[in-house]
């Protein structure tokens, strides 16, 4: 599915979380806002659960993990624009290997993110446990922002270093995973495993059960934006996302629940 376009599915009528429907409910994105997610699912979480997971979820997995990424694709951001910076650092090397930290504009800074990439499909899938446990930060860039960059500066060689929290990172794709399973199949029309994990009522830990790589392809995608579809055998479903497609990004497959 394409989520260039905004859209906006019918109202859910009770927290996707923790299912409680007597209380206000707030919209919410399937993709996180700040990295270009327009898809929404009206009246879908409570204070509570959506106060939690902004938290425990999306601000760490948004700053710490995509935030020079999202700076530079220009994407909206809840922040108000003068608290954003204006330039980000990164290691240079010179033609005599000698690195140097350089502050850099962030318009000449690499388009550049940085993802986990797993080695087997979900564990509660394949029934290997801690198999997909094993996972390769993957680095990954614009060939043409890099080389004018390094051009510029006269640099043989850019690093550029972030922090990686992959239970965070896979913690994200669960709550992206669930929120496009009731989008398409309707809360209730499924039996959901990752709600109280995503809710912080499960050990976090547990998420690396449902979370793993995909046997999609993400250099089959041409796409800039971000790409989810979900699968099923008939009795599981699973949701296959990538995101950042344009980048070459992996596809995570994520096991949502049972019919
Ligand atoms: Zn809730």
């Amino acid at each position: 599915m394409n989520f260039g376009k905004k859209s906006v599915f019918p109202p859910v009528g009770a927290c996707i979380y923790c299912g409680r429907s007597d209380r206000q409910l707030t919209i919410e994105h399937i993709v996180p806002e700040g990295i270009g997610g327009n898809w929404m699912l009206p009246e879908a979480s409570c204070r509570d659960c959506a106060a939690t997971i902004n938290r425990r979820i999306e601000q760490p997995f948004m700053r710490t993990i995509y935030g020079p990424l999202r700076l530079i694709l220009e994407t909206r951001s809840k922040r108000p624009k003068k608290r954003r910076p204006e330039r980000l650092t990164l290691q240079i090397s010179d033609s005599a290997r000698k690195w140097s930290t350089a502050e850099v504009p962030v318009t000449y800074y690499p388009k550049s993110a940085i993802f986990p990439r797993f080695l087997s499909r979900p564990s509660a899938i394949t029934g290997e446990v801690g198999a997909n446990l094993t996972e390769i930060p993957h680095f990954l860039y614009k060939k043409d922002s890099f080389k004018r960059y390094g051009d510029r500066v006269g640099a043989s060689q850019i690093s550029v270093s972030r922090r990686m929290n992959i239970t965070i990172v896979m913690l994200q794709l669960g709550k992206i995973a669930h929120c496009f399973a009731v989008s398409q199949l309707g809360y209730g029309g499924f039996r959901p495993v990752l709600p109280d994990i995503i809710r912080g009522a499960l050990p976090d830990a547990r998420i690396t059960e449902f979370v793993g790589g995909s046997s999609l392809r993400g250099s089959l995608i041409n796409r800039s934006d971000h790409f989810i579809v979900l699968a099923t055998n008939g009795e599981a479903f699973a949701a296959h996302i990538c995101l950042f497609a344009g980048l070459g990004a992996p596809v995570y497959e994520v096991l949502v629940g049972y019919r």
